[in-house]
């Protein structure tokens, strides 16, 4: 089982360098611990054009396609209107969002105006995910040919938390015979890539189906080896080996 996961990253605040973009790396670490794999993390800007061919194009490649930012209570918050239009689907308010908000406005001593219940907006056929530590919801849309589409707002905090109180446990469920790929590491110090590549070429180390991953650091090199999970005697002959090959560069743990 190989399920794939793109997301599509909106905002121009994350494109002019104002923003450091971290729902990729969040989003990658959450699939990858329960056997999906984020395939593609695409940045686009706060534009109804461009978030539709951005969305469409990923629905045509992968199962799950996760868009984020842009649901907010401002006018450059046209995420919901985008999806809308691209889906043919009408934009309506889910009234238990709206009473929430109105509670969470005035537990903060402010009264919820028209512009805040924007954010009680959700398209037609959605799912809402109540977002324990913000405003806007989540939105779980299932389209044709098995096809989900969630909708999550911009703030990394309310991204996490609705990823990992609502989303991560309904795909569990979904994909349940899903399992994460094994993963080995084998830190290495003092010794350059390139040498340690020379090392690999000059043995013949090419492990077969064994994915393996080069992260310098700091006089470090950090090597990643994957592989598809019930290969664990393969992965721990190939961790063995470049142990051996590298013996004398290898990290003092
Ligand atoms: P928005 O949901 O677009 O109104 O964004 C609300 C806040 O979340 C803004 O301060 C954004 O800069 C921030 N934000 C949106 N997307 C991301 C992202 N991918 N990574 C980090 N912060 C983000
Ligand atoms: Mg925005």
């Amino acid at each position: 089982m190989n399920i794939q996961a793109e997301l599509i990253s909106i905002g121009n605040e994350l494109l002019s360098g104002r923003t450091l973009n971290t729902h990729g790396r969040d989003l990658g670490e959450a699939l990858a611990a329960i056997g999906l794999q984020l395939s593609r993390d695409t940045t686009i800007p706060d534009d109804i054009p461009v978030i539709g061919s951005a969305v469409d194009e990923a629905l045509a490649r992968v199962d799950l396609v996760f868009a984020s930012g842009g649901l907010g209570p401002t006018i450059d918050d046209i995420t919901r209107d985008a999806l809308a239009k691209l889906l043919n689907q009408k934009v309506v308010i889910d009234q238990p969002t709206v009473d929430y908000l109105k509670e969470w406005y005035e537990q903060r001593g402010r009264t919820i105006t028209l512009a805040s219940t924007r954010q009680a907006q959700v398209l037609e056929s959605a799912v809402v995910l109540p977002n324990s530590v913000g405003a806007a919801p989540g939105q779980r849309i299932e389209l044709p040919q098995k096809k989900i589409l969630f909708v999550l707002p911009g703030p990394p905090n309310e991204f996490n938390a609705i990823l990992s109180e609502e989303i991560i446990p309904w795909l569990k469920k979904r994909y349940a015979d899903a399992r994460p790929r094994l993963v080995r590491v084998v830190c290495t110090q003092g010794i350059g890539e390139s040498d340690i590549v020379t090392i690999l070429e000059a043995t013949g180390y090419e492990p077969q189906g064994i994915d393996l991953g080069f992260y310098p650091g700091m006089g470090k090199v950090e090597i990643r080896l994957a592989a598809a999970p019930g290969h664990e005697a393969r992965i721990e002959e190939a961790e063995q080996t470049l142990r051996e090959l590298l013996a004398g560069h290898l990290e003092l743990s």
